[in-house]
């Protein structure tokens, strides 16, 4: 069973703190730390497919 909906939570592997949800964008839900600015790539349709992206905050 798959959620499709917006996840809860996520937390940031390196500082280990809450993310802030972001946007909807390509059918992929984006969520940015806050404090160092990982990014994280959460797809609606498959489950557990995360992707990371770094953009540091200047
Ligand atoms: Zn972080």
């Amino acid at each position: 069973m798959v959620d499709d909906s917006v996840p809860d939570q996520l937390q940031c592997t390196t500082c280990l703190l809450p993310m802030q949800y972001q946007s909807k964008m390509d059918g992929k839900f984006l969520w940015q730390c806050f404090k160092c600015g990982k990014k994280y790539f959460v797809s609606e349709n498959i489950d557990d497919n995360i992707e990371e992206s770094w953009s540091p905050p200047r």
